[in-house]
């Protein structure tokens, strides 16, 4: 996107905030990211060295590899339902479901009754999709709630930290939000006078003045469809993505070019994201169950990452073995994507939980 994009967004904000005052973060990430026009997601494809950021998947083939199997063996564990969704929020290049496809070719049955599923709301990345998709017939969907009523195998990765986050400064029994303002023709970072918040009740036992909390309204709601869908017809899911057990401390931040940025500066142009809340997941996804939250380098030992990753690495020589190493370093290193990153898998009650990962 252009200079003039970024300014036509940053004008519809700031006439926005005229008109009915700040706006939380949430809705100023909601634009940012997601507005049809100028949004960040809407206008390109921002993956890969050329972009602003990249995944596990487009690091490794190995990581949607795994996936894959763990999400074929849940499915066996589970007598092998027919048919069933197989579906993936944010798909970005559509790279993980290929792998995951690839992955599981040799599954009998795995295929055949599989119905690929993506939720995918940027119109630039569904064509991305549709071209490495090609013969898997998917069908897009612009939220959770689309997907069809049977089981469900389902995998995420760095989906829930894009979603819009809203953020609070203890303050007393009260909050204070942190709102996007104006100051002349610049957008600025604003508290809003102390509020009660009574999402935020079960934080003032564990937090003091001054403290900063993150929530995500729009993750808890997704979260909680999945969990009644999967603990209704069956199936799992695999959520992947950078955060912790509960939200402390203020993670909203700004990508470009795979450099930190100004948030408020030139809104749309830049990659906007928090760090996942996974307690507010677990607890929005009863009545299924879900796993230990785990390191991804962790989860990806457990599944053989060091044993497919030789295998792979007999083939290669040259750049293309050194580039694959370090491609293997990168997902599980602590000093790397191996501790930040964080695995939680959900099943239905009884059901074993998905391998990687513990009960
Ligand atoms: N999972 C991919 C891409 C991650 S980028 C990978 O690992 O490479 C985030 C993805 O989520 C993009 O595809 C983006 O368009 C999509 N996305 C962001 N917010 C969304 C929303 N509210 N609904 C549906 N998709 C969304």
């Amino acid at each position: 996107m252009t200079a003039r994009g970024a300014t036509a967004l940053g004008e519809i904000i700031l006439a926005q905030i005229d008109a009915d005052g700040p706006m939380t973060l949430a809705d100023y990430m909601a634009l940012c990211l997601m507005h049809p026009k100028h949004g960040y997601y809407a206008t390109r494809d921002p993956l890969g060295t050329a972009g602003d950021f990249t995944t596990a998947p487009e690091i490794s083939q190995m990581f949607g590899e795994l996936i894959g199997l763990s999400l074929a063996q849940a499915w066996l564990d589970q007598a092998a339902p027919a048919p069933f969704a197989l579906a993936e929020l944010g798909p970005g290049r559509g790279t993980l479901m290929a792998d995951i496809l690839r992955a599981t070719r040799g599954v009998p049955g795995f295929h055949a009754a599989a119905q690929v599923h993506l939720v995918e709301t940027s119109p630039t990345l569904r064509s991305v999709q549709a071209k490495t998709l090609e013969g898997y017939a998917p069908k897009w969907h612009t939220g959770v709630e689309a997907l069809p009523d049977i089981p469900l195998l389902l995998a995420a990765n760095e989906f829930f930290d894009a979603l819009p986050i809203r953020q609070a400064r203890r303050d007393g029994p009260a909050w204070r939000e942190l709102m996007v303002s104006r100051d002349g023709p610049r957008l600025i970072p604003a508290l809003s006078a102390p509020t009660l918040l009574p999402m935020l009740g079960h934080r003032l036992g564990d937090t003091a003045d001054g403290d900063i909390v993150e929530f995500c309204d729009a993750g808890t709601r997704i979260a909680a469809h999945v969990g009644t869908q999967i603990a209704r017809n069956g199936g799992a899911a695999l959520i992947v993505d950078y955060g912790d057990w509960r939200s402390l401390g203020d993670t909203f931040q700004a990508m470009r070019a795979h450099a930190a940025a100004d948030p408020y500066v030139g809104p749309g142009a830049a990659d906007l994201t928090a760090h996942v809340d996974f307690e507010a997941l677990a607890l929005a996804v009863a009545p299924a169950q879900h796993t230990h939250l785990t390191a991804q380098g962790v989860f990806l030992e457990r599944l053989g990452i060091a044993q497919r990753a030789q295998k792979l690495a007999d083939a290669l020589g040259g750049e293309a073995r050194s580039a694959h190493v370090a491609a293997h370093r990168r997902l599980t290193h602590p000093a790397e994507m191996g501790t930040l990153f964080k695995v939680m898998g959900l099943y239905p009650k009884g059901a074993a939980p998905p391998p990687g990962l513990t009960g």
